[in-house]
């Protein structure tokens, strides 16, 4: 997602698959923006792949990746997310794969997917040319807080964390390689993502995120799959939880006295710009801020 025009085609680019682990693949997104970090996972008996790629021709893609990695195996889906570019193109698998999220993504899909299919189209050619087609296709399986899904001599975790970047966000951790895949709620190389779209959508919640992931990091994982960007060790946590404690903090040190909202907005992302200059995505830094001034101190 992104607040100015999108000019580059979002494609998933499958011939880039990187073994992680032993049978764990991830189809890295190379920086690409609206293009996520997909992971395969294998047991004996299964296969879960983790995100779907932007619209149906990237998920086809993934599909027939998926299906000969598998060589028979049973497929699964999840996404980390309703987002776009992480489940819009669900459809694809619809016959071929079991798709299974956790309630709150499944309500965030049916409540809100209609809205950012709208939304993205109007990000520019490239990206409503991979929406074309698009259907929304509910999960065949839902769970509520947790669910292990076992993969034959795998056991893969998937949590619901509670709302931080959306209201039904998912981690899905894989215990015996030691991987988290996290979808946006940590990113590598670019301030958090913050869709704080007033009044369309003020789901985003900046104190619980910074919540969600101190217990991500005492989870202990040694690899990190972030939503976008490089695949990292777990310092890229403790990175996002600082860049959120210190955008809280110098927003709402400026919150309570006379500055207007729009020179907060001004003088913390020259101050975050500052700290983090080899970042992408600027323009979510306005937005975290305006995020923030909404929030109070009991979230
Ligand atoms: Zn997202």
């Amino acid at each position: 997602m992104t607040t100015e025009p999108v000019t580059h085609d979002p494609r998933v680019e499958i011939g880039q698959a990187e073994e992680l682990a032993r049978d764990l693949v991830v189809i890295p997104n190379r920086g690409v923006e609206l293009v996520p970090n997909i992971g395969i996972v294998g047991g004996s008996e299964a296969v879960l792949v983790v995100e779907t790629g932007l619209g149906p021709r990237n998920a086809e893609e993934v599909l027939a990746f998926a299906t000969e990695y598998a060589k028979g195996r049973r497929l699964w889906l999840t996404t980390t997310h309703f987002h776009p570019e992480h489940a819009f193109g669900a459809q694809a698998f619809a016959g071929a794969a079991t798709y299974l999220v956790n309630s709150a993504q499944s309500a965030d899909l049916a409540g809100k997917g209609p809205g950012y299919l709208e939304m993205f189209r109007g990000l520019g050619a490239p990206v409503a040319r991979r929406l074309e087609g698009v259907e929304l296709v509910a999960p065949d399986q839902v769970y509520d807080e947790g669910y292990e899904l076992d993969l034959g001599g795998r056991v893969v975790r998937m949590r619901a964390t509670g709302r931080a970047h959306s209201k039904g966000d998912q981690v899905v951790t894989v215990p015996d390689a030691g991987v988290l895949f996290t979808g946006d709620l940590v990113e590598a190389g670019q301030f958090a993502i913050f869709p704080w779209f007033p009044p369309y959508d003020v789901d985003v919640s900046g104190l619980r995120w910074i919540e969600v992931i101190r217990r991500l990091i005492d989870t202990g994982p040694d690899i990190v799959v972030p939503g976008h960007g490089d695949v990292s060790g777990p310092q890229l946590l403790t990175d996002v939880r600082d860049y959120l404690e210190l955008l809280r903090d110098e927003t709402w040190k400026r919150r309570d006295s006379t500055v207007s909202e729009e020179t907060i907005v001004a003088e913390v992302k020259a101050l975050m710009i500052e700290r983090h200059p080899e970042w992408a995505g600027r323009d979510w830094i306005e937005k975290g801020v305006r995020c923030l001034c909404a929030e109070r101190h009991d979230g």
